[in-house]
């Protein structure tokens, strides 16, 4: 049996969970590849070294110094190996990482060397080899990853009993740091899992398991004992962040399954989350409800718009001239939608794109709608109810919750509804009321 543990920030918040997390290690000689996250949040409010290191890198940028964010970060480096007791240099590693840090001046690097140093302290409170992420996790010119990876580690853990590798980053081929999207580790347990032929991808966190919803909106969900790896894909690609969105496609074509534990509570079952070949439906309608907020929806009003060649192909180019990609986009009969982030609309750019689309389709009508969140509602099980549809839009209607828009995949695994950001979370709720309770 091979293991691979990630880690993540609420797992690593202090020494005492670093200790913690060697002991849930050690527990089991089969968790022999370790990654590891940075140190996250120790108490609401408390700030992730990752951020901080963002922070230290927008004042290297501004002022030529690193300034009092890479201060907290020595402080918390420095805090972590007092408390565990280990007999670690790590004012001259935090020496050497701040000289690199100014003379690299890249946002990726400085923010990777959160992971690296958890890792170098881990590596030695476990007495394991240390792998260094950027000669090991590549990626292609374009930013993807590179298949070379996996043998690149499978070279790496070679004649190692046990090797702890920082997540979150790996390096171009001629060695420029490069990071993940945030979350990003999750990702490199998985590429670890992959390359070292795991069994088990163990995913440690600070919850016991994937819940059908939220915690920070219904108080103890239910948990989610199993789900497809389909399913995870569209709840966390939805906004159920326990695992990033992306974690499934390394272990994939493996078969390999991840299970989400808790940190806190090693002792409780969490989640599996299984490929096809093990996957076995539970008999559940749904199974989770996940959802994203603010998003900006631009509808398209046009008489015989289907009938126009070239109308949507028109309209996606402006889209596309703007390098803005859009999450869904619903159609009916003589209209179109837009669903984006709207993050990606700020400054200017939304009025750039209407203008640029009135001109190259002249619709009827062009509206937008600003602070649109979408309720995504996942499910095998939501094909094989009759009813499903009904019962959604009844608990909705209940809420006295006005739709703003329907999708309804073409998997058959998930309905998505969008409604309005100030009813986001009563929403949520209603769906879960009606589903799980
Ligand atoms: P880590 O630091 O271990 O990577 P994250 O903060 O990335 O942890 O993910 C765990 C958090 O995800 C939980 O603390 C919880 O607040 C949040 N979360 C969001 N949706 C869910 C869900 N459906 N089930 C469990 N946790 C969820
Ligand atoms: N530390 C990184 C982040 O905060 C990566 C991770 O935690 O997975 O996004
Ligand atoms: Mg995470």
């Amino acid at each position: 049996m091979i293991k691979v543990a990630k880690f993540g920030g609420t797992s690593m918040a202090d020494g005492v969970n670093f200790r913690r997390v060697a002991d849930i290690v050690n527990a089991d000689s089969s968790r022999r590849f370790v990654v590891v996250s940075a140190p996250g949040k120790r108490y609401g409010g408390d700030t992730k070294i990752t951020d901080l290191l963002y922070s230290a890198h927008t004042a290297l940028e501004a002022t030529g110094a690193l300034g009092e964010s890479f201060k907290k970060v020595r402080e918390r480096y420095v805090s972590v190996v007092r408390e565990t007791g280990l007999d670690f240099a790590i004012e001259e590693l935090l020496d050497r990482t701040e000289e690199e840090i100014k003379k690299i001046r890249s946002a990726d690097f400085t923010v990777s060397r959160g992971e690296y140093l958890a890792a170098k302290v881990m590596a030695a409170l476990l007495g394991a080899d240390f792998i260094d992420a950027k000669d090991v996790i590549r990626f292609t010119a374009d930013g993807k990853l590179d298949e070379a990876s996996f043998a690149l580690l499978a070279e790496a853990f070679k004649g190692k009993k046990r090797t702890v590798i920082p997540g979150f980053y790996g390096a171009l081929k001629d060695g420029t740091v490069k990071t993940f999207t945030r979350g990003g580790s999750d990702i490199t347990g998985a590429i670890t899992a992959r390359a070292a032929g795991a069994d088990l991808y163990e995913n440690w966190t600070d919850v016991s398991g994937f819940m059908a919803c939220d915690p920070r909106i219904v108080e103890n969900p239910e948990r989610i004992p199993s789900l497809s790896y389909q399913e995870l894909r569209e709840l966390s690609y939805m906004g159920a962040n326990v695992l990033h969105s992306e974690s499934i496609f390394p272990v994939r074509e493996a078969d390999i399954p991840i299970q989400i534990k808790n940190t806190f509570r090693p002792e409780d079952d969490g989640t599996l989350i299984l490929p096809p070949s093990k996957y076995r439906y539970g008999g559940r309608t749904v199974t989770g409800i996940a959802g994203k907020t603010h998003f900006t929806v631009i509808f398209l009003e046009k008489s015989l718009m289907n009938a126009e060649i070239g109308f949507t192909y028109k309209v996606l180019s402006v889209l596309y001239r703007h390098g803005v990609s859009f999450e869904h986009m619903p159609t009916g009969i003589d209209t179109m939608s837009f669903l984006i982030d709207g993050a990606l609309l700020e400054g200017g750019v939304l009025e750039q794109i209407c203008r640029e689309i009135k001109e190259a389709v002249n619709p009827d009508h062009l509206r937008v709608y600003d602070d649109v969140s979408l309720i995504a509602v996942v499910g095998h099980g939501m094909s094989k109810n009759v009813g499903t549809s009904a019962r959604l839009f009844g608990a909705i209607a209940s809420a006295g919750v006005n739709v703003r828009m329907i999708d309804q995949g073409s998997s058959e695994l998930n309905i998505i509804v969008g409604v309005d950001t100030e009813d986001y979370e009563r929403t949520v709720r209603a769906v879960y009321r009606e589903f799980f309770e």
